[in-house]
């Protein structure tokens, strides 16, 4: 599936491998990881490396500290946890420029096996821009590339993309391979049948997601705010809901192209408010004036999972409805909770979806969750995705 060298073609014994890994997790005030699911995701590569006599250097960016060293982004407590993790101390390298004496210092001092971890990559202005002078910096530290972080795969940067120029082969690490394999034999050779579930606020935000999996998929169901503006497209009234009237138009062709391959909510629940506390009521076909959609109803729900229950591949990205308010978040859980029970690949791809599904508690029950919201978006939208087209090719 992906034609790009792995880890596993590397010779690593003895030489230094800079990793690039997507460390960008969530800190509470004290700095505390509040969710430490990417540093998990990243230890396969990590491990590998390490007990196979490499010198590892890990290197990641966090938050947007916008080329400037902010120490409340310091990726410090991501060593910590690394740490832990591995079962051997992790070296990290405070150092304001990323690259400067500290770092070449602790990369100088590595035994085979070593771990040291770089401070984020953001710190320096060139990394968003992909500036060849500061990836080449980044290379100079090291005889070889890996890069699992598909959480930016979709962004070329210094540290993921950049850096392959100066510093070969540059090869994939576990976890890009591993949601390359699911998001890809889901997308371009799924077991069939294959239903996709969108959802989220806008129309407008995916309407590539839309075209690209039209084409792939045997039903499309489309569920929360976005569903709407398809509602209008079919002559419905939507009331006070979530309405993109430049997008009636193409949702109107949408329907008409797929015929009923598209399968949209047949009731609502709606309120007056924007509010989790608002009172609410079940309306079937139009939405009336004053009211606002803000969850799929029992019937869509039950509409949703008889489509649903022959599936064999699902892929999931957006929620059906107002999820981070409780009392509006029954059709993303049933949703859930039936993807759980199903004997099918699920693929859950979307920050939010992600989220949702996590907050449910289910998240070990799906086939995969992808770890790069943004990245996996792309990826469903049929593009390209820079960090991985910059990797070598496998033979
Ligand atoms: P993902 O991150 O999974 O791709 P999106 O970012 O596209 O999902 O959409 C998630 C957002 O959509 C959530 O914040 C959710 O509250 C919102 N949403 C879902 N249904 C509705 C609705 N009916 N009205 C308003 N917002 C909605
Ligand atoms: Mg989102």
């Amino acid at each position: 599936m992906l034609n790009k060298l792995n880890v596993e073609g590397l010779d690593v014994k003895g030489k230094r491998v800079l990793v690039r890994c997507d460390f960008n997790v969530p800190l509470n005030e004290k700095l505390e990881i509040t969710d430490d699911t990417r540093i998990t995701g990243a230890m396969p590569t990590i491990k590998y490396l390490a007990d196979n006599g490499a010198k590892v250097i890990l290197c990641s960016h966090m938050g947007k500290p916008k080329g400037n060293p902010v120490p409340e982004l310091s990726l410090a407590p991501v060593a910590k946890s690394i740490s832990k993790k591995l079962g051997k101390e992790v070296v990290f390298a405070p150092d304001d420029t990323v690259v400067g004496d500290n770092a070449k210092k602790a990369v100088s001092e590595m035994a085979d096996g070593d771990v040291v971890l770089l401070e984020n990559t953001r710190y320096r202005a060139e990394e968003t821009k992909n500036v060849d002078a500061f990836s080449e910096e980044l290379a100079l530290l090291a005889d070889l590339f890996v890069n699992d972080a598909f959480g930016t795969a979709h962004r070329a940067h210094c540290s993921n993309v950049g850096v392959t120029k100066y510093v070969k082969p540059a090869a994939a690490g576990y976890l890009i391979e591993k949601e390359i394999q699911f998001l890809g034999n889901a997308v371009n050779a799924p077991v069939r049948p294959l239903v996709a579930v969108l959802g989220g606020s806008k129309v407008s935000s995916k309407i590539s997601v839309i075209e690209n999996l039209l084409k792939k998929v045997d039903k499309l169901i489309i569920g929360g705010g976005m569903a709407y503006t398809f509602f209008a497209a079919q002559g419905k009234t939507t009331g006070t809901s979530l309405l993109e009237p430049d997008y009636i138009e193409y949702a109107k062709k949408m329907l008409e192209e797929a015929g009923d391959k598209i399968v949209l909510p047949v009731d609502t629940v709606v309120a007056e408010k924007f509010d989790n506390d608002a009172p609410s009521k079940v309306v079937e076909g139009n939405i009336p004036d004053g009211f606002m959609g803000l969850d799929i109803g029992p019937k869509s729900i039950e509409l949703f999972k008889s489509v649903l229950k022959d599936a064999k591949t699902v892929v999931w990205n957006g929620p059906m409805g107002v999820f981070e308010m409780p009392n509006f978040a029954n059709g993303t859980n049933e949703i859930a909770a039936m993807l759980a029970e199903l004997d099918a690949k699920t693929i859950i791809g979307g920050g939010d979806s992600v989220a949702a599904v996590n907050q449910a508690g289910l998240g070990d029950k799906m086939s995969h969750i992808s770890t790069g919201g943004g990245a996996s978006m792309e990826f469903l939208e049929g593009k390209d995705l820079p960090g991985i087209v910059a990797l070598t090719d496998a033979e």
